[in-house]
């Protein structure tokens, strides 16, 4: 059983291979057309001869027919100038002849068997009434059968029929001797496409295997040469590689950007480290000499970076948690946004207020949308607090709640110190910081805006922004309202 299961999936392994499939058409249309033209050669001149048959049959028999009128044969059976005639016909068909007279009676049977007896078939019947010659085959016993009338030549008066049978033994043994040798020359044919078939099969798949070979040899990693790899053979084959390369090249940068987001991490993740390392070993080479005051400042300065530290691996967690997330698992639900926005407001006041910036709050319109609270709340709350990090003394931010057409639209202004141009594509990426030390400073990771765009993609939404150095920026958030349209 198992191994038949085994080699039935074989089979279709088979089945589904295209070197096997073109082998299978070409074999087909090379011996279709020899096994058709045997088939029909062999019925052709079976027809042929048949055709013949009956009507050279049907010739002397009606030659004898008249033969038989004259010679009034019907009043006497024992001329035998007609007699001689009868049997050599019948002789020379391999048949017998019967000649019947208008009361159906036979009065004479060339196997001298039937004399006397009556023959009422359906073909005799018509012959008489219709005074016409009839043919019929008996494919089973091969023989013909004609009937023909016997008709006085003057006098148009019907005497009886005459029934010849002929064996048709001659053209079915000269159709199988062609049938034979047809069939020779098949088997030639069958042989010389197959090779043709295998042949081509061969050929016409050698790019795909070049293809196979190329993706194959660089399964086990990067290969430095792969993009050199061409199989322009076929259209096909050429797009193929180059979806390949352009798929490899896609992987190549994702590992790059994996390679250099690893790295970053464990920079910003040991920098923190290196401050905590540096103020404890000055307080432990200090010894008893280190005063009260110090220590609590030292102290105080590395709980700041205790607290960095923390913060960068929070912001690292979300944005993996974000990353692990498909637009399609985002648990969307219909939110008003005008109290998100408020209680945001709300929460980041004492951070403003200690920096000495005013948060301004303008609804122009009362936006519901589906969004994720959670995710939709961190995403803007980034941009607030980056607002309030990078301004200036006596500063705002301003935040509006805005709708237009299918899309709910926030923007976060402020009067900061504003994002230089070069700088403006890249304030998404991880790590990224304008001013490296002046972020790190009023403890930025690098990771909000990363985080940010990315919740805001996850609702399918879109971020941009605006900025003139020195005066301010404006972050303008695009959602739509329903997640369906
Ligand atoms: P960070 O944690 O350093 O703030 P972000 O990813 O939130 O990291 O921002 C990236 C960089 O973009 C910041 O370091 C800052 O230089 C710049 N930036 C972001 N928001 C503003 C803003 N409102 N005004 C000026 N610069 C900004």
């Amino acid at each position: 059983m198992k191994a038949l299961f085994s080699s039935l999936f074989q089979n279709i392994r088979l089945y589904r291979s295209l070197r096997f499939r073109i082998f299978l058409i070409v074999l087909l249309i090379g011996i279709l057309p020899a096994f058709l033209m045997r088939f029909i050669m062999v019925r052709s001149y079976e027809n042929r001869a048949m055709n013949q048959k009956i009507s050279e049959v049907t010739n002397q028999s009606a030659i004898i027919a008249a033969h038989l009128a004259r010679a009034d044969y019907f009043s006497d059976t024992s001329d035998y100038v007609i007699n001689d005639e009868l049997t050599q016909m019948a002789n020379l068909y391999d048949g017998r002849i019967l000649i019947i007279d208008d009361d159906y009676l036979i009065i004479k049977d060339t196997y001298g068997k039937s004399q006397g007896k009556y023959l009422v078939s359906g073909e005799v019947i018509s012959c008489m009434n219709g005074s016409r010659n009839m043919s019929g085959f008996d494919e089973e016993n091969r023989y013909l059968e004609i009937t023909v009338p016997i008709i006085g030549e003057n006098s148009g008066e019907l005497y009886g029929a005459l029934v010849a049978s002929a064996s048709t033994d001659g053209i079915h043994a000269n159709a199988e001797v062609l049938s034979r040798r047809a069939r020779v020359i098949e088997v030639i044919i069958f042989v010389v496409v197959m090779v043709i078939a295998y042949a081509l099969s061969s050929t016409l798949m050698k790019p795909f295997e070049k293809v196979i070979k190329a993706v194959d040899s660089v399964r086990q990693g990067f290969e430095p040469g792969v993009e050199s790899i061409e199989v322009p053979d076929y259209t096909e084959t050429k797009d193929i590689m180059d979806a390949f390369h352009h798929l490899m090249s896609r992987m190549k940068e994702v590992d790059d950007s994996r390679a250099e987001f690893v790295a970053n991490v464990s920079h910003e993740l040991k920098t923190p480290l290196a401050s905590m390392k540096v103020l404890s070993d000055s307080l432990i080479e200090g010894g008893d000499s280190v005063d009260a005051e110090t220590y609590r400042e030292f102290m105080l300065d590395i709980a700041a970076e205790v607290d960095r530290e923390n913060k960068i691996i929070n912001n690292l967690l979300s944005l993996v948690k974000l990353d692990g997330t498909d637009v399609e698992d985002v648990k969307l639900e219909l939110h008003a946004l005008s109290p998100m926005l408020q209680q945001l407001i709300k929460t980041l006041t004492p951070l403003a207020r200690k920096s000495g910036v005013e948060l301004l709050y303008e609804e122009k319109a009362a936006v519901e949308a589906e969004i994720d609270e959670t995710k939709l709340s961190l995403a803007i709350m980034n941009l607030i607090e980056n607002s309030i990090k990078y301004n200036k003394e006596n500063g705002w931010v301003k935040i509006t709640l805005d709708q237009d057409l299918q899309f709910a639209v926030i923007t976060v202004s402020d009067s900061g110190m504003g994002i230089p141009e070069e700088s403006i594509n890249r304030i998404y990426d991880r790590f990224y910081r304008v001013d490296k030390s002046h972020s790190r400073e009023i403890g930025g990771t690098g990771l909000g805006l990363a985080i940010t765009r990315n919740a805001i993609l996850l609702h399918r939404g879109a971020i941009k922004a605006s900025s003139i150095l020195g005066e301010g920026t404006t972050f303008t958030v695009k959602i739509p309202l329903r997640q369906d349209i």
